[in-house]
């Protein structure tokens, strides 16, 4: 059987496991402190515990990281780790370079059972949620990285945004946000962890009420009849519901929430949908973040021109809607948004028009 992994656990469950131990409780926090912002991967690293508890933990109790199968760096800097977990499922985390800091991309499914019509992770179909200790790890082994890299830049931001919809993983994204922020060990401002969710209401009310951090809506489209036709969840929350949820999310140090538009040709990109963008976020503070569609051979969508792009985001600004245009970063090693699983993809469908195409998009 395997033993349990420390990184499911939050700093009060490991002081009462270590109670349970016949330890001072203090060791709880201690040990908290290694696996977080120490990044431990051993327990004979622990220095400042007994030998004999080091011992004892390591028969009883270990610190998984997953193996890393496969690293690919891009030429703007980004890396991208594929990641085998312990029953072979694998899933992808990325690390993206900004000015002053690094952003990391995690997953928090294998694959996602949304299947939005734009999404490679989504072609892929639903495999399990990742646990607790899963979604750390993938932390843990991007510090490590960085570390041994000598990077001197930190890594600052960590976006929710990898393989699977955060929020029907719900009580584990919840547990490893607190284990995150948590200033006893890694340390993140909240405004630096940011969900992003495909717009599940239950789920967004649950996430404001237990622990708020940064929120991005996937939305997409400013109407309901064209967001259904990308987004089959679409059908269940109206686009008019999901701002009006965003609306009520706590402002993390007044921050704000972000809207990403995945911006297709000759779907939501005319000025009509500008408009009517405009017209539903006019009022509150959002940031709009236009994601141009990264193609893939299997999604039978096309990116726009970046004169479309530009008109569209211009028109926001004229409205005084702040709006950022999304540089797609590690498109050369299908690292751009949406297209994390491809590789798993062409394993699924061996036969399937993607093997034809020429390796790599963008
Ligand atoms: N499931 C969550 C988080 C993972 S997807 C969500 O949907 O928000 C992260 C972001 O990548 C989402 O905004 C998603 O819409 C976007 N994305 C998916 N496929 C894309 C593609 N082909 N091109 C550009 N962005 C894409
Ligand atoms: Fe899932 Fe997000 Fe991809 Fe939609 S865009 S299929 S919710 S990962």
């Amino acid at each position: 059987m395997d033993k349990p992994d420390l990184r499911n656990y939050s700093i009060e469950e490991l002081k009462d496991l270590m109670s349970s131990l016949g330890e001072p409780s203090y060791r709880g926090e201690q040990i908290f402190h290694w696996i977080t912002c120490k990044n431990a991967i051993t327990f004979e690293e622990m220095t400042d515990l007994p030998k004999s508890l080091r011992s004892e933990l390591s028969w009883k109790f270990s610190l998984n990281l997953p193996e890393v199968v496969e690293k690919e760096k891009d030429v703007d800097g980004t890396v991208k780790f594929a990641l085998r977990l312990k029953d072979s499922n694998l899933i992808e985390t990325v690390i993206i370079p900004e000015r002053d800091h690094y952003t990391l991309c995690v997953s928090t499914q294998v694959g996602c059972p949304i299947g939005c019509k734009f999404c490679v992770t989504g072609k892929i179909g639903f495999k399990r949620n990742l646990e607790v200790s899963e979604i750390i790890s993938q932390v843990v082994l991007a510090r490590r990285y960085l570390k041994e890299k000598g990077e001197i830049l930190p890594l600052r931001n960590i976006v929710f945004m990898g393989m699977g919809e955060p929020l029907l993983n719900l009580q584990n994204l919840i547990k490893a946000l607190k284990i995150l922020a948590h200033p006893k060990g890694f340390n993140y401002s909240r405004k630096r962890l940011t969900v992003s969710t495909v717009g599940l209401v239950k789920e967004m009310e649950i996430l404001s009420k237990e622990f708020p951090v940064a929120l991005a809506l996937s939305l997409h489209a400013p109407t309901d009849e064209i967001r259904k036709r990308l987004i089959p969840v679409a059908k269940k929350y109206s686009v008019e519901e999901l701002i009006s949820v965003c609306k009520t999310f706590p402002r993390i140090k007044n921050g704000r929430t972000t809207i990403e538009y995945v911006i297709i040709k000759n779907v939501n990109d005319s000025m009509e949908c500008a408009k009517k963008l405009a017209e539903l976020l006019k009022g509150y503070p959002f940031k709009v973040n236009l994601i141009p569609f990264n193609p893939h051979p299997e999604l039978p969508f096309e990116r726009p021109s970046q004169e479309d792009v530009e008109r569209f985001q211009k028109y926001l600004l004229s409205k005084k809607i702040l709006t950022t245009v999304r540089k797609s970063k590690g498109l050369g090693i299908e690292a751009a948004c949406g297209q994390l699983g491809a590789k798993f993809l062409k394993s699924l469908a061996p036969n399937s028009m993607y093997k034809k195409s020429a390796l790599g998009t963008g």
